[in-house]
């Protein structure tokens, strides 16, 4: 899939919408289910939250539970962020009413979450496990961390181990010397 990096910030930066301006983060660790903010079907978790379309007001979804239904109907849009995108609405599947958008085909700028499910934010709650809570999606915000933070935090992690048991050796190596 093609990604552009910078995608996802520029949808935010184009956002002249506040609402999500003191939404807590959904942590790593921080375990929910989201439902349907009508009827409380489970439409998914945050184990397949891959973060959020600021422009769209949506949770981007690698998955969703099979109380999601894909409408065969397919639109093109016209205007706006969806513009030349072909996508369908997501229904759910107890109230039958709409609850996102999956994207089949994009130009460049929307490719990052193309084939991706996108859970509107104002259609949908959140349980959050820990805390035995729930809490409308749009209170929470769904940014992932940016992987290369990650990456870097693993190799510096990797590269303090690979000297003490660099050193280590160095020691039993001088010992068996002795
Ligand atoms: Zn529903």
């Amino acid at each position: 899939m093609e990604f552009n990096k910078n995608f996802l910030r520029e949808c935010d930066d184009d956002d002249d919408d506040d609402d999500d301006v003191g939404a807590e983060l959904l942590k790593r660790g921080l375990w929910a289910t989201l439902h349907c903010k009508q009827c409380n079907t489970v439409l998914g978790d945050s184990l397949a939250v891959c973060g959020e379309l600021t422009c769209l007001d949506s949770i981007i979804c690698c998955r969703v539970t099979n109380n999601v239904e894909v409408s065969s109907e397919m639109e093109c849009g016209k205007k706006g962020q969806l513009a030349n995108c072909i996508f369908s609405a997501l229904l759910c599947s107890d109230c039958g009413c709409t609850v996102g958008k999956v994207v089949h085909a994009a130009p460049p700028r929307m490719a990052a979450v193309r084939s991706l499910f996108l859970l509107y934010k104002a259609h949908v709650t959140c349980y959050v496990l820990d805390r035995c809570s729930m809490v409308n999606a749009s209170a929470m915000s769904f940014e992932m961390e940016p992987l290369m933070k990650s990456i870097n935090e693993v190799k510096q992690h990797f590269e303090l181990n690979f000297e003490h048991v660099k050193s280590c050796l160095a020691g039993i190596r001088g010992k068996l010397d002795e």
